[in-house]
Protein backbone atom coordinates (compact mmCIF):
# COMPACT_ATOMS: atom_id res chain seq x y z
CA UNK A 1 0.00 0.00 0.00
CA UNK A 2 1.34 3.69 -0.93
CA UNK A 3 4.29 2.51 -3.16
CA UNK A 4 3.71 6.04 -4.14
CA UNK A 5 3.05 8.92 -1.48
CA UNK A 6 1.09 12.19 -2.38
CA UNK A 7 0.22 15.08 -0.66
CA UNK A 8 -3.34 16.05 0.65
CA UNK A 9 -4.55 18.87 0.01
CA UNK A 10 -8.48 20.54 -0.25
CA UNK A 11 -9.32 16.90 -0.23
CA UNK A 12 -7.23 15.76 -2.92
CA UNK A 13 -3.88 13.75 -3.46
CA UNK A 14 -0.94 16.00 -5.11
CA UNK A 15 1.28 14.33 -6.69
CA UNK A 16 3.83 16.84 -7.16
CA UNK A 17 7.10 17.24 -6.68
CA UNK A 18 10.60 15.62 -6.25
CA UNK A 19 10.49 12.29 -5.57
CA UNK A 20 12.35 10.55 -2.28
CA UNK A 21 12.52 6.81 -1.12
CA UNK A 22 11.60 5.94 2.10
CA UNK A 23 12.94 2.48 3.61
CA UNK A 24 11.61 -0.54 5.68
CA UNK A 25 13.75 0.04 8.73
CA UNK A 26 13.73 -4.21 9.14
CA UNK A 27 15.47 -5.12 5.96
CA UNK A 28 16.79 -1.46 4.83
CA UNK A 29 14.30 -1.96 1.15
CA UNK A 30 12.67 0.70 -0.18
CA UNK A 31 9.47 0.39 0.68
CA UNK A 32 7.74 3.93 -0.81
CA UNK A 33 8.51 6.72 -3.29
CA UNK A 34 7.21 9.81 -1.41
CA UNK A 35 6.70 13.52 -3.19
CA UNK A 36 8.55 16.21 -1.50
CA UNK A 37 6.30 19.48 -0.74
CA UNK A 38 8.36 22.66 -2.33
CA UNK A 39 6.78 26.25 -1.49
CA UNK A 40 4.63 26.16 -4.41
CA UNK A 41 2.93 22.86 -2.74
CA UNK A 42 2.90 24.33 1.05
CA UNK A 43 1.64 27.30 -0.57
CA UNK A 44 -1.43 25.78 -1.80
CA UNK A 45 -1.56 23.42 1.51
CA UNK A 46 -1.53 26.73 3.70
CA UNK A 47 -4.25 28.15 1.54
CA UNK A 48 -6.45 25.21 1.52
CA UNK A 49 -6.18 25.47 4.99
CA UNK A 50 -7.05 29.10 5.26
CA UNK A 51 -10.07 28.42 2.88
CA UNK A 52 -11.68 25.75 4.92
CA UNK A 53 -10.99 27.61 8.16
CA UNK A 54 -14.13 30.22 8.74
CA UNK A 55 -16.74 27.27 8.09
CA UNK A 56 -14.90 25.08 10.26
CA UNK A 57 -14.63 27.50 13.02
CA UNK A 58 -18.81 28.75 13.21
CA UNK A 59 -19.46 24.93 13.32
CA UNK A 60 -21.09 24.78 16.86
CA UNK A 61 -18.59 22.33 18.75
CA UNK A 62 -20.68 19.76 19.41
CA UNK A 63 -20.58 19.24 15.46
CA UNK A 64 -16.55 19.28 15.07
CA UNK A 65 -17.22 16.53 18.14
CA UNK A 66 -19.19 14.59 15.88
CA UNK A 67 -16.18 14.51 13.02
CA UNK A 68 -13.37 13.75 15.52
CA UNK A 69 -15.57 10.43 16.20
CA UNK A 70 -16.68 9.97 12.75
CA UNK A 71 -12.40 10.20 12.10
CA UNK A 72 -12.09 7.49 14.91
CA UNK A 73 -14.52 5.58 13.32
CA UNK A 74 -12.52 5.90 10.02
CA UNK A 75 -9.12 4.29 11.82
CA UNK A 76 -11.11 1.49 13.39
CA UNK A 77 -12.59 0.73 10.23
CA UNK A 78 -9.02 0.66 8.40
CA UNK A 79 -7.31 -0.38 11.55
CA UNK A 80 -5.35 -3.48 9.95
CA UNK A 81 -4.34 -1.03 7.27
CA UNK A 82 -2.59 1.13 9.38
CA UNK A 83 -1.19 -1.42 11.24
CA UNK A 84 0.46 -2.43 8.32
CA UNK A 85 1.72 0.46 7.05
CA UNK A 86 3.32 1.54 10.16
CA UNK A 87 4.97 -1.54 10.70
CA UNK A 88 6.06 -1.23 7.06
CA UNK A 89 7.42 2.00 7.86
CA UNK A 90 8.68 1.86 11.07
CA UNK A 91 9.79 -1.72 11.70
CA UNK A 92 7.68 -1.55 14.98
CA UNK A 93 6.53 -5.29 16.34
CA UNK A 94 2.96 -6.07 15.68
CA UNK A 95 2.00 -6.10 18.95
CA UNK A 96 3.10 -2.90 19.95
CA UNK A 97 1.18 -1.34 16.93
CA UNK A 98 -1.79 -3.38 17.04
CA UNK A 99 -2.53 -2.71 21.41
CA UNK A 100 -0.88 0.89 21.29
CA UNK A 101 0.17 3.07 18.53
CA UNK A 102 -3.26 2.53 16.00
CA UNK A 103 -5.71 2.15 18.99
CA UNK A 104 -4.52 5.49 20.60
CA UNK A 105 -5.06 7.17 16.85
CA UNK A 106 -8.82 6.06 17.29
CA UNK A 107 -8.43 7.38 21.22
CA UNK A 108 -7.23 10.55 20.60
CA UNK A 109 -9.97 11.81 18.48
CA UNK A 110 -12.43 10.60 20.62
CA UNK A 111 -10.49 11.87 23.74
CA UNK A 112 -10.38 15.32 22.70
CA UNK A 113 -14.24 15.17 21.32
CA UNK A 114 -14.94 14.44 25.10
CA UNK A 115 -13.04 16.90 26.74
CA UNK A 116 -14.18 19.91 24.11
CA UNK A 117 -17.49 18.91 24.16
CA UNK A 118 -17.78 19.00 28.26
CA UNK A 119 -15.57 22.16 28.62
CA UNK A 120 -17.59 25.00 30.81
CA UNK A 121 -16.92 28.28 29.65
CA UNK A 122 -16.21 30.79 32.32
CA UNK A 123 -18.20 33.91 33.62
CA UNK A 124 -17.03 36.06 36.44
CA UNK A 125 -19.48 38.72 38.30
CA UNK A 126 -18.46 41.66 40.29
CA UNK A 127 -22.11 44.21 41.06
CA UNK A 128 -22.23 45.75 38.18
CA UNK A 129 -20.03 43.84 35.97
CA UNK A 130 -19.87 40.54 33.96
CA UNK A 131 -17.00 39.64 32.53
CA UNK A 132 -16.78 36.59 30.13
CA UNK A 133 -14.95 34.42 28.22
CA UNK A 134 -14.96 33.03 24.44
CA UNK A 135 -12.11 30.98 22.94
CA UNK A 136 -11.47 31.21 19.80
CA UNK A 137 -9.48 29.19 17.12
CA UNK A 138 -5.97 30.16 15.91
CA UNK A 139 -7.00 29.61 12.23
CA UNK A 140 -4.46 27.75 10.50
CA UNK A 141 -1.77 25.56 12.67
CA UNK A 142 1.04 24.14 11.45
CA UNK A 143 1.62 20.28 12.75
CA UNK A 144 5.01 18.72 12.82
CA UNK A 145 6.16 15.47 13.72
CA UNK A 146 8.71 12.51 14.46
CA UNK A 147 8.77 9.43 13.22
CA UNK A 148 9.32 7.25 16.75
CA UNK A 149 5.52 6.92 17.64
CA UNK A 150 4.21 8.64 13.95
CA UNK A 151 0.34 7.64 14.29
CA UNK A 152 -0.06 8.20 18.04
CA UNK A 153 1.68 11.67 18.21
CA UNK A 154 0.43 13.10 14.80
CA UNK A 155 -3.23 12.39 16.36
CA UNK A 156 -2.36 13.52 20.05
CA UNK A 157 -1.90 16.98 18.29
CA UNK A 158 -4.91 16.35 15.77
CA UNK A 159 -7.48 15.64 17.94
CA UNK A 160 -7.79 19.38 19.94
CA UNK A 161 -6.38 21.29 17.18
CA UNK A 162 -9.13 20.15 14.99
CA UNK A 163 -11.82 20.00 17.44
CA UNK A 164 -11.06 23.63 19.05
CA UNK A 165 -12.14 24.83 15.48
CA UNK A 166 -8.21 25.42 13.52
CA UNK A 167 -7.85 23.77 9.74
CA UNK A 168 -4.40 21.70 9.87
CA UNK A 169 -1.25 21.38 7.35
CA UNK A 170 0.64 18.28 8.76
CA UNK A 171 4.15 17.52 8.30
CA UNK A 172 5.00 13.70 9.16
CA UNK A 173 8.53 12.86 9.33
CA UNK A 174 10.36 11.82 5.94
CA UNK A 175 10.48 8.23 7.43
CA UNK A 176 7.25 7.96 7.91
CA UNK A 177 5.21 9.13 5.72
CA UNK A 178 2.74 6.11 5.22
CA UNK A 179 0.05 6.55 8.32
CA UNK A 180 -0.66 10.04 7.56
CA UNK A 181 -0.87 9.28 3.73
CA UNK A 182 -3.86 6.73 5.05
CA UNK A 183 -5.41 9.14 7.73
CA UNK A 184 -5.75 11.49 4.54
CA UNK A 185 -7.40 8.66 2.57
CA UNK A 186 -9.96 8.57 5.78
CA UNK A 187 -10.41 12.10 6.02
CA UNK A 188 -11.73 11.94 2.24
CA UNK A 189 -13.91 8.60 2.56
CA UNK A 190 -15.77 9.94 5.52
CA UNK A 191 -16.42 13.61 3.64
CA UNK A 192 -14.38 15.41 6.01
CA UNK A 193 -14.81 19.15 4.64
CA UNK A 194 -12.41 19.82 2.20
CA UNK A 195 -9.23 21.52 3.11
CA UNK A 196 -9.87 20.63 7.22
CA UNK A 197 -6.72 18.66 7.14
CA UNK A 198 -3.97 18.96 4.84
CA UNK A 199 -0.45 16.73 4.32
CA UNK A 200 2.40 17.75 3.02
CA UNK A 201 5.83 15.33 2.85
CA UNK A 202 9.01 16.29 2.87
CA UNK A 203 12.10 16.58 5.06
CA UNK A 204 13.35 19.29 6.82
CA UNK A 205 13.43 22.11 4.32
CA UNK A 206 9.52 21.32 3.52
CA UNK A 207 8.98 21.51 7.28
CA UNK A 208 10.89 24.98 7.62
CA UNK A 209 8.40 26.24 4.43
CA UNK A 210 5.74 25.21 6.07
CA UNK A 211 6.03 27.04 9.57
CA UNK A 212 7.58 30.13 8.34
CA UNK A 213 4.54 30.44 6.06
CA UNK A 214 3.16 33.85 6.69
CA UNK A 215 -0.43 31.94 6.36
CA UNK A 216 0.18 29.76 9.85
CA UNK A 217 -1.39 31.31 12.79
CA UNK A 218 0.59 28.98 15.22
CA UNK A 219 3.12 25.90 15.08
CA UNK A 220 2.83 22.26 17.01
CA UNK A 221 6.28 20.47 17.28
CA UNK A 222 7.01 17.09 17.97
CA UNK A 223 11.14 16.62 17.23
CA UNK A 224 14.41 16.73 18.77
CA UNK A 225 15.35 19.74 20.48
CA UNK A 226 17.55 21.11 18.33
CA UNK A 227 14.91 21.21 15.58
CA UNK A 228 12.53 22.91 17.93
CA UNK A 229 15.40 25.79 18.50
CA UNK A 230 15.81 26.26 14.65
CA UNK A 231 11.56 26.53 14.33
CA UNK A 232 11.67 29.27 17.00
CA UNK A 233 13.99 30.99 15.51
CA UNK A 234 12.53 30.90 12.31
CA UNK A 235 8.51 31.97 13.32
CA UNK A 236 10.19 34.94 16.20
CA UNK A 237 9.95 37.54 13.62
CA UNK A 238 6.02 36.73 13.57
CA UNK A 239 5.73 35.76 17.16
CA UNK A 240 3.73 32.93 16.16
CA UNK A 241 2.48 30.83 19.38
CA UNK A 242 4.56 27.07 19.35
CA UNK A 243 4.15 23.82 21.43
CA UNK A 244 6.99 22.14 21.79
CA UNK A 245 7.38 18.53 22.91
CA UNK A 246 11.50 17.72 22.48
CA UNK A 247 14.07 15.65 23.45
CA UNK A 248 14.66 14.05 26.86
CA UNK A 249 17.80 12.17 28.71
CA UNK A 250 15.09 10.89 31.60
CA UNK A 251 16.31 9.43 34.29
CA UNK A 252 15.08 6.73 36.70
CA UNK A 253 16.01 5.85 40.20
CA UNK A 254 16.38 2.76 41.91
CA UNK A 255 16.21 2.39 45.68
CA UNK A 256 17.56 -0.74 47.77
CA UNK A 257 14.08 -0.70 49.57
CA UNK A 258 12.32 -1.48 46.04
CA UNK A 259 11.09 -5.15 45.13
CA UNK A 260 13.77 -6.11 42.62
CA UNK A 261 12.30 -7.86 40.26
CA UNK A 262 9.31 -5.17 39.54
CA UNK A 263 11.97 -2.65 39.17
CA UNK A 264 14.08 -5.01 36.55
CA UNK A 265 10.96 -5.32 34.64
CA UNK A 266 10.08 -1.76 34.66
CA UNK A 267 13.58 -0.69 33.86
CA UNK A 268 13.95 -3.37 30.93
CA UNK A 269 10.22 -1.66 29.43
CA UNK A 270 11.98 2.04 30.36
CA UNK A 271 14.93 1.32 28.48
CA UNK A 272 14.34 -0.90 25.70
CA UNK A 273 10.65 -0.29 24.45
CA UNK A 274 10.66 0.60 20.78
CA UNK A 275 14.28 0.06 20.68
CA UNK A 276 14.52 2.79 22.91
CA UNK A 277 13.28 5.15 20.50
CA UNK A 278 10.72 6.86 22.81
CA UNK A 279 10.97 10.07 23.97
CA UNK A 280 9.87 8.77 27.48
CA UNK A 281 12.38 6.14 27.35
CA UNK A 282 15.46 5.80 30.32
CA UNK A 283 18.64 6.41 29.15
CA UNK A 284 20.37 6.90 32.66
CA UNK A 285 19.40 4.98 35.56
CA UNK A 286 21.31 5.33 39.10
CA UNK A 287 20.92 2.47 41.77
CA UNK A 288 21.14 2.88 45.46
CA UNK A 289 25.12 1.20 45.98
CA UNK A 290 23.66 -1.89 48.04
CA UNK A 291 22.29 -3.51 45.29
CA UNK A 292 23.75 -1.77 42.25
CA UNK A 293 25.94 -4.71 41.26
CA UNK A 294 22.87 -7.32 41.42
CA UNK A 295 20.68 -4.82 39.39
CA UNK A 296 23.19 -4.76 36.53
CA UNK A 297 23.98 -8.03 36.47
CA UNK A 298 19.93 -8.66 35.68
CA UNK A 299 18.98 -6.01 33.76
CA UNK A 300 21.75 -6.92 31.46
CA UNK A 301 20.84 -10.92 31.59
CA UNK A 302 17.02 -9.20 30.85
CA UNK A 303 18.29 -7.19 28.59
CA UNK A 304 20.36 -9.80 26.76
CA UNK A 305 17.09 -11.55 25.96
CA UNK A 306 15.11 -8.09 24.71
CA UNK A 307 14.60 -9.21 20.64
CA UNK A 308 16.37 -5.69 18.96
CA UNK A 309 14.26 -3.65 17.37
CA UNK A 310 15.25 -1.88 14.15
CA UNK A 311 16.64 1.68 14.25
CA UNK A 312 14.58 4.13 11.67
CA UNK A 313 17.36 4.76 9.57
CA UNK A 314 20.98 3.71 8.65
CA UNK A 315 21.76 7.25 9.31
CA UNK A 316 19.93 7.10 13.34
CA UNK A 317 21.82 4.15 13.69
CA UNK A 318 25.28 5.26 12.71
CA UNK A 319 24.82 7.99 15.47
CA UNK A 320 23.39 5.32 18.23
CA UNK A 321 26.04 3.28 17.40
CA UNK A 322 28.82 6.48 18.16
CA UNK A 323 27.93 6.65 21.21
CA UNK A 324 28.38 2.58 21.65
CA UNK A 325 32.10 3.62 20.42
CA UNK A 326 32.36 6.55 23.01
CA UNK A 327 31.67 4.40 25.73
CA UNK A 328 33.92 2.05 24.75
CA UNK A 329 36.80 4.32 24.68
CA UNK A 330 36.22 6.43 27.50
CA UNK A 331 36.35 2.64 29.27
CA UNK A 332 32.82 2.38 29.99
CA UNK A 333 32.18 -1.31 31.47
CA UNK A 334 29.92 -3.35 29.14
CA UNK A 335 27.44 -5.45 30.66
CA UNK A 336 25.99 -6.51 27.67
CA UNK A 337 25.15 -5.38 24.17
CA UNK A 338 27.49 -2.63 22.10
CA UNK A 339 27.53 -3.89 19.25
CA UNK A 340 25.21 -4.86 16.11
CA UNK A 341 23.33 -8.46 16.35
CA UNK A 342 23.67 -11.03 13.30
CA UNK A 343 20.52 -12.42 12.00
CA UNK A 344 21.89 -14.66 8.73
CA UNK A 345 18.55 -13.15 7.20
CA UNK A 346 17.06 -10.28 5.50
CA UNK A 347 17.26 -8.80 9.01
CA UNK A 348 20.90 -7.80 8.41
CA UNK A 349 20.28 -5.52 5.30
CA UNK A 350 18.29 -3.53 8.74
CA UNK A 351 19.55 -1.17 11.44
CA UNK A 352 19.69 -3.00 14.50
CA UNK A 353 21.64 -2.34 17.20
CA UNK A 354 21.93 -4.48 20.34
CA UNK A 355 20.20 -3.75 23.53
CA UNK A 356 23.29 -2.44 25.93
CA UNK A 357 23.53 -1.80 29.41
CA UNK A 358 26.77 -0.14 30.42
CA UNK A 359 28.11 1.59 33.73
CA UNK A 360 31.34 3.40 35.04
CA UNK A 361 31.33 6.85 33.07
CA UNK A 362 31.09 10.06 34.86
CA UNK A 363 27.84 12.16 34.58
CA UNK A 364 29.91 14.67 32.30
CA UNK A 365 30.47 11.91 29.37
CA UNK A 366 28.04 12.82 26.32
CA UNK A 367 27.09 9.17 26.57
CA UNK A 368 25.32 10.75 30.05
CA UNK A 369 24.03 14.20 28.90
CA UNK A 370 23.51 13.76 25.12
CA UNK A 371 20.38 12.01 24.21
CA UNK A 372 21.18 8.75 22.07
CA UNK A 373 17.41 7.67 21.78
CA UNK A 374 18.50 3.91 21.40
CA UNK A 375 18.21 0.95 23.38
CA UNK A 376 21.11 1.89 25.63
CA UNK A 377 21.36 2.73 29.48
CA UNK A 378 24.32 3.74 31.51
CA UNK A 379 23.98 2.54 35.56
CA UNK A 380 25.87 4.93 38.23
CA UNK A 381 25.41 4.15 41.96
CA UNK A 382 24.32 6.20 44.50
CA UNK A 383 24.77 6.50 48.36
CA UNK A 384 21.53 8.52 49.43
CA UNK A 385 18.20 10.17 48.51
CA UNK A 386 19.68 13.52 48.33
CA UNK A 387 22.68 12.34 45.76
CA UNK A 388 20.11 10.43 43.74
CA UNK A 389 18.04 13.79 43.49
CA UNK A 390 20.78 15.46 42.54
CA UNK A 391 22.51 13.48 39.73
CA UNK A 392 19.02 13.07 38.29
CA UNK A 393 18.21 16.82 37.97
CA UNK A 394 22.29 17.28 36.33
CA UNK A 395 20.36 17.31 33.00
CA UNK A 396 20.21 20.25 30.36
CA UNK A 397 16.55 18.12 29.49
CA UNK A 398 13.51 17.49 31.84
CA UNK A 399 11.09 15.46 30.23
CA UNK A 400 10.47 12.57 32.11
CA UNK A 401 11.87 10.40 35.19
CA UNK A 402 10.93 7.40 37.15
CA UNK A 403 10.95 6.04 40.95
CA UNK A 404 11.74 2.98 42.07
CA UNK A 405 10.60 2.12 45.63
CA UNK A 406 8.67 0.71 48.27
CA UNK A 407 8.89 3.88 50.38
CA UNK A 408 5.54 5.93 50.38
CA UNK A 409 6.92 8.52 51.78
CA UNK A 410 10.52 8.58 50.17
CA UNK A 411 7.96 8.07 46.59
CA UNK A 412 6.21 11.34 47.37
CA UNK A 413 9.34 13.29 48.21
CA UNK A 414 11.79 12.18 45.21
CA UNK A 415 8.80 13.01 42.95
CA UNK A 416 8.11 16.47 44.13
CA UNK A 417 11.85 17.14 43.43
CA UNK A 418 12.54 15.81 40.21
CA UNK A 419 13.11 18.60 37.66
CA UNK A 420 11.01 16.97 34.92
CA UNK A 421 7.33 17.47 33.48
CA UNK A 422 6.27 13.94 34.00
CA UNK A 423 7.41 11.47 36.75
CA UNK A 424 6.51 7.81 37.10
CA UNK A 425 6.50 5.97 40.50
CA UNK A 426 6.55 2.11 39.98
CA UNK A 427 5.46 2.28 36.99
CA UNK A 428 6.34 3.65 33.27
CA UNK A 429 4.46 5.13 30.00
CA UNK A 430 1.05 4.50 31.99
CA UNK A 431 -0.91 8.17 30.80
CA UNK A 432 -4.04 9.49 30.95
CA UNK A 433 -4.48 11.76 28.44
CA UNK A 434 -6.31 14.26 30.58
CA UNK A 435 -3.01 15.19 32.35
CA UNK A 436 -0.72 17.42 31.43
CA UNK A 437 2.11 16.57 29.47
CA UNK A 438 5.49 18.03 28.60
CA UNK A 439 8.77 18.95 29.82
CA UNK A 440 10.87 21.01 31.08
CA UNK A 441 14.13 22.95 30.14
CA UNK A 442 15.27 21.35 26.88
CA UNK A 443 12.35 19.50 26.79
CA UNK A 444 10.01 21.36 25.71
CA UNK A 445 7.68 24.48 25.82
CA UNK A 446 3.99 24.47 27.00
CA UNK A 447 2.02 21.36 27.66
CA UNK A 448 -0.04 19.16 25.82
CA UNK A 449 -3.11 16.63 27.55
CA UNK A 450 -6.88 17.52 28.18
CA UNK A 451 -7.35 21.09 28.49
CA UNK A 452 -3.87 22.29 28.49
CA UNK A 453 -4.17 20.89 24.66
CA UNK A 454 -7.42 22.97 24.31
CA UNK A 455 -5.65 25.92 26.05
CA UNK A 456 -2.97 26.12 23.04
CA UNK A 457 -4.69 25.48 20.50
CA UNK A 458 -7.35 28.19 20.87
CA UNK A 459 -6.72 32.28 22.36
CA UNK A 460 -9.17 33.71 24.70
CA UNK A 461 -10.87 36.97 24.30
CA UNK A 462 -12.73 38.75 27.77
CA UNK A 463 -15.54 40.50 27.35
CA UNK A 464 -16.76 42.44 29.79
CA UNK A 465 -19.51 44.91 30.26
CA UNK A 466 -21.00 46.99 32.79
CA UNK A 467 -24.42 46.90 33.86
CA UNK A 468 -26.15 49.91 34.74
CA UNK A 469 -28.56 49.54 37.96
CA UNK A 470 -32.19 50.97 37.12
CA UNK A 471 -32.76 54.24 39.53
CA UNK A 472 -34.73 52.94 42.74
P1 LIG B 1 13.59 15.90 14.17
O1 LIG B 1 13.63 17.13 14.97
O2 LIG B 1 14.78 15.54 13.36
O3 LIG B 1 12.37 15.94 13.13
C1 LIG B 1 11.02 16.09 13.55
C2 LIG B 1 10.20 16.67 12.41
O4 LIG B 1 10.66 17.99 12.12
C3 LIG B 1 10.33 15.89 11.10
O5 LIG B 1 9.07 15.88 10.47
C4 LIG B 1 11.32 16.73 10.31
O6 LIG B 1 11.22 16.59 8.90
C5 LIG B 1 10.92 18.13 10.73
N1 LIG B 1 11.95 19.17 10.58
C6 LIG B 1 13.30 19.02 10.57
N2 LIG B 1 13.90 20.23 10.44
C7 LIG B 1 12.90 21.15 10.39
C8 LIG B 1 12.88 22.58 10.30
N3 LIG B 1 14.02 23.30 10.22
N4 LIG B 1 11.69 23.21 10.29
C9 LIG B 1 10.55 22.51 10.39
N5 LIG B 1 10.50 21.16 10.47
C10 LIG B 1 11.67 20.49 10.48
O7 LIG B 1 13.22 14.73 15.17
P2 LIG B 1 13.12 13.18 14.85
O8 LIG B 1 14.50 12.63 14.68
O9 LIG B 1 12.11 12.96 13.76
O10 LIG B 1 12.47 12.61 16.20
C11 LIG B 1 13.20 12.23 17.31
C12 LIG B 1 13.20 13.33 18.35
O11 LIG B 1 11.87 13.63 18.73
C13 LIG B 1 13.90 12.94 19.63
O12 LIG B 1 14.70 14.02 20.05
C14 LIG B 1 12.77 12.71 20.61
O13 LIG B 1 13.10 12.89 21.96
C15 LIG B 1 11.79 13.72 20.15
N6 LIG B 1 10.45 13.37 20.61
C16 LIG B 1 9.90 14.08 21.65
C17 LIG B 1 8.64 13.74 22.15
C18 LIG B 1 8.01 14.48 23.30
O14 LIG B 1 6.84 14.29 23.53
N7 LIG B 1 8.74 15.31 24.03
C19 LIG B 1 7.94 12.68 21.57
C20 LIG B 1 8.54 11.98 20.53
C21 LIG B 1 9.78 12.35 20.05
Amino acid sequence: MFEQVAHFIGGQPVAEGKIFPAYDPVTGVVVRQVHEADRSVVDRAVAAARQAAPGWAALPVAERARWMRRLADGIEARFDDLVAVEIADTGKPVEQTRTLDIPRGAANFRAFAEIAAQRPDSAFHLPGVLSYTVRRPMGVVAVVVPWNLPFLLMTWKLGPALVAGNTVVVKPSENTPGSAALLAEICADIGLPPGVLNVVHGYGPAGQLLVEHEGVDAVTFTGSTRTGATIMKSVADRVKPVSFELGGKNAGLVFADVDLDKAVDGCVRSVFTNGGQVCLCTERLYVERLIFEEFCARLAERAGSVTPQPMISAEHREKVLSYYELAKSEGAQIHTGGGVPQFGDARDGGYFVEPTVISGLPATSRVNTEEIFGPICHVTPFDTEAEAVALANDSDYGLAATVWTSNLDRAHRVAQRLEAGLVWVNTWYLRDLRTPFGGVKLSGIGREGGTQSLDFYSEPTTITIKLEQPDE
